[in-house]
C-alpha cells in the first residue's frame, strides 16, 4: 500500500466510523456571539471563561510581529521577561513562558523526570500530558480518576478537568511531588484567580497555566522552583528548539493577567449558578460544579448539537476518542460576558431538543 492509499483508506475508515472532523468558520462579533453560515449563534463553547479575548484593550494589545527565534538565540524580548516578573508576584515563584500550554507540558513531562522516575497520570488527563509522558523516559502507572497512584516519584493530575468538568482532591499524599495542569482553572478559579490548587491549600511542585483561556491570549506558563527553571530553560526541547511566543501574544498575556479580576470571576460564577439551576430544573443531569458544565447524552449527543446548532447555539458534540464510547456529550462553557437572556435561551432551546 502506498502511503497516499493509506491515507484514503485511513480516512475512509474515520468517516464511516462518523468520526471525521471538520472545520467550522466562527466570526466572532462580541466575546459570545458569531456568525457562522450567514447565521448568527451564541457561542456555549470556547474556553474564554471571562470573555476577556474580544475585550477592546486586547484587541489593542495585539500589535507588533512574531518573535523571529528561540528565546535563547535572538527571541527573547522585555516583555517575555515583564510578563515572567508579573507572574512571579502572582504566583510567588519563578515563572517560564512557552508558546502553548502543549508545548509546556511536553517540556515539563520530558525534562523533569527520567527513565529511573515513575510518574502516576490520571485516567482522564490532558492528552498533551499524555504526549509527554510517552515522549519522555519515564516510567507511568496510569491511576483512577481522582486517586493518586501508590508506589509513585510523582503525580501529574489537572486542576479542573476539561471534559469532566471535575475537580480532585489535591491535598493526597500530600508530601508528594505533584504536578498540576492548571489550563482551565487559573483566572477563573481560586484566590486571585491562582488556580484549585491554591484554593486547596496545596503548593504544587510545578503549576502550568494557560493564557489562551481565561486570560483571552494565547500562550502559556509553568510555575516552578528556580532548579526546574533553569533545567527548562537549557533543556526543555519544546523550548529550546521553537519560536519564542510572539511578542503580541506576551502582550495580550500581561493584559490578561490585569484584567482577570476577582470581579469577573463573582459575575462568571453567578452565571454558571444561573445555568447549573436551569438544567436542573429541568432534570437534565450535569457533570462538575464549576463553568465547564458536560452534559453525557451518548448517542444523542451529535443530533442534540445539530439541533442547538439550528436554534442559534454552538456547542459541539464532544465524542471518541476525546472522550469513552458511550459519553459522548455537550460540553457547555460558561463565560462571565453570556447574559442571562442567552442562558435562558439556551435552557429552552436544550428542552426543546431533548423533549
Ligand atoms: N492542558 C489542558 C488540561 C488543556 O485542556 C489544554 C487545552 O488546550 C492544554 C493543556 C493545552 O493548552 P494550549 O491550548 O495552550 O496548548
Amino acid at each position: 500500500m502506498t502511503i497516499r492509499s493509506e491515507w484514503r483508506a485511513r480516512l475512509q475508515e474515520v468517516h464511516k466510523g462518523g468520526l471525521e472532523r471538520s472545520l467550522r468558520p466562527l466570526k466572532m462579533i462580541s466575546s459570545t456571539q458569531a456568525e457562522m453560515n450567514g447565521h448568527r449563534v451564541e457561542v456555549f463553547s470556547s474556553n474564554d471563561y471571562l470573555g476577556l479575548a474580544q475585550h477592546p484593550e486586547m484587541r489593542e494589545a495585539w500589535r507588533g510581529g512574531g518573535a523571529g527565534s528561540s528565546r535563547l538565540i535572538a527571541g527573547s524580548r522585555p516583555v517575555h521577561h515583564l510578563l515572567e516578573t508579573a507572574l512571579e508576584e502572582h504566583f510567588g515563584r519563578p515563572a517560564l513562558v512557552f508558546s502553548s500550554g502543549y508545548q509546556a507540558n511536553l517540556a515539563v513531562m520530558t525534562t523533569l523526570f527520567r527513565s529511573q522516575h515513575t510518574v502516576g497520570s490520571d485516567r482522564l488527563n490532558h492528552a498533551s500530558i499524555i504526549d509527554g509522558l510517552r515522549l519522555g523516559a519515564c516510567s507511568v502507572t496510569i491511576a483512577e480518576h481522582g486517586l493518586f497512584a501508590p508506589d509513585v516519584d510523582a503525580h501529574v493530575v489537572e486542576g479542573l478537568y476539561s471534559m469532566d468538568g471535575d475537580r480532585i482532591d489535591l491535598m493526597q499524599r500530600p508530601d508528594e511531588f505533584l504536578v498540576v495542569d492548571e489550563a482551565h482553572s487559573v483566572g477563573a478559579l481560586g484566590p486571585g484567580g491562582r488556580g484549585v490548587a491554591a484554593e486547596q491549600g496545596r503548593r504544587p511542585d510545578v503549576l502550568v497555566g494557560t493564557f489562551g483561556k481565561s486570560y483571552g491570549a494565547s500562550g502559556a506558563f509553568v510555575i516552578l522552583d528556580e532548579d526546574a527553571k533553569r533545567l527548562l530553560v537549557s533543556q526543555g526541547r519544546s523550548f529550546v528548539y521553537t519560536t519564542a511566543l510572539a511578542e503580541p501574544a506576551a502582550q495580550a498575556a500581561l493584559l490578561g493577567l490585569a484584567l482577570a479580576t476577582d470581579e469577573r470571576r463573582g459575575l462568571l460564577r453567578s452565571k454558571v449558578d444561573r445555568f447549573r439551576s436551569g438544567l436542573n430544573d429541568l432534570g437534565v443531569e450535569a457533570l462538575g460544579e464549576d463553568h465547564v458544565v458536560p452534559v453525557v447524552l451518548g448517542d444523542k449527543t451529535m443530533a442534540a448539537s445539530d439541533s442547538l446548532i439550528q436554534q442559534g447555539i454552538f456547542v459541539p458534540g464532544i465524542r471518541y476518542p476525546t472522550v469513552k464510547k458511550g459519553t459522548e456529550r455537550l460540553r457547555f462553557s460558561l463565560s462571565s460576558a453570556h447574559t442571562d437572556e442567552s442562558i435562558d435561551r439556551v435552557l429552552e432551546a436544550l428542552s426543546l431538543c431533548l423533549s
